[in-house]
């Protein structure tokens, strides 16, 4: 009852202050005053910087406080990709990042949590943008089986800043930031803590390998059926 009604305390006013930014965006490009439009856009991009965080937030309380309701749907996996593919097109543009999308053929279906699902796989392709300055941006879907059992696995792999072995082991825990913190990066240190937690409610993982440099791999495993699911 609390974490709904923060939610709805914080986000409701959030809200409305990215609509007016929106609204004084348009306003002032129809007046001819695009010298406000830089700080119309601080203000849209910081609004959205926090919904952001709160939206993280609310997760781990969410989590915290019991296993979340799972949908049990299945989910088309080429067209999902592609889905992912576009979401993230805009955060490329004018980048020197090429953009790879690796689909095994006949790829079918996984039965899981598709909201839960998304959530991880743009977790893990903004931060493959955002610790890359140049070089590539891959997601690749494959099967994948352990003993009879059959795994779908998204790796999400860049050429970017990378990670040091002995900080491999603290990413996934709640607000670490492994990067030095004066090179501000922003984020929370809260995605791939709750994406690791999402991971295991759905049966699966996510895994990690990662050279300092010269760039990072990250594989959530996911079982193709709903079996394992919490
Ligand atoms: P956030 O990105 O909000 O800081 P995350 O939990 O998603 O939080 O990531 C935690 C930390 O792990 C990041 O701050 C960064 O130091 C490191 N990290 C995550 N993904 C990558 C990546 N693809 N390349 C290099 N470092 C990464």
């Amino acid at each position: 009852m609390f974490l709904a009604n923060m939610g709805h305390e914080l986000r409701t006013p959030l809200n409305a202050i990215l609509g007016c930014a929106e609204l004084l965006r348009e306003e002032a490009t129809a007046a001819g005053l695009g010298q406000l439009l830089p700080d119309i856009q601080t203000v849209d991009r910081s609004g959205r910087h926090l919904v952001a965080v709160i939206e993280d937030i609310l997760d781990l309380a969410r989590l915290e406080a019991g296993v979340p309701q799972l949908r049990r749907e299945p989910v088309a996996l080429a067209p999902l990709a592609e889905e992912m593919e576009a979401a993230v097109r805009p955060q490329l543009r004018n980048r020197p990042l090429r953009w790879r999308l690796a689909l095994e053929p006949g790829l079918g279906d996984i039965t899981t949590d598709a909201t839960k699902l998304r959530q991880i796989l743009l977790n893990l392709l903004s931060n493959a943008i955002k610790f890359t300055a140049r070089g590539e941006i891959e997601l690749a879907v494959r099967v994948a089986h352990e003993g009879d059992r059959e795994f779908i696995a998204f790796r999400v792999a860049d050429t970017g800043i990378g990670i040091a072995a002995d900080k491999l082991s603290l990413l996934f825990r709640d607000f670490s930031q492994v990067h030095d913190a004066r090179h501000s990066y922003g984020g929370t240190g809260l995605g791939l803590a709750i994406s690791r937690r999402f991971a295991r409610l759905l049966g699966g993982d996510i895994l990690v390998d990662s050279e300092l440099g010269h760039g990072s791999r990250f594989t959530l495993l996911l079982p193709r059926g709903p079996q394992g699911m919490s």
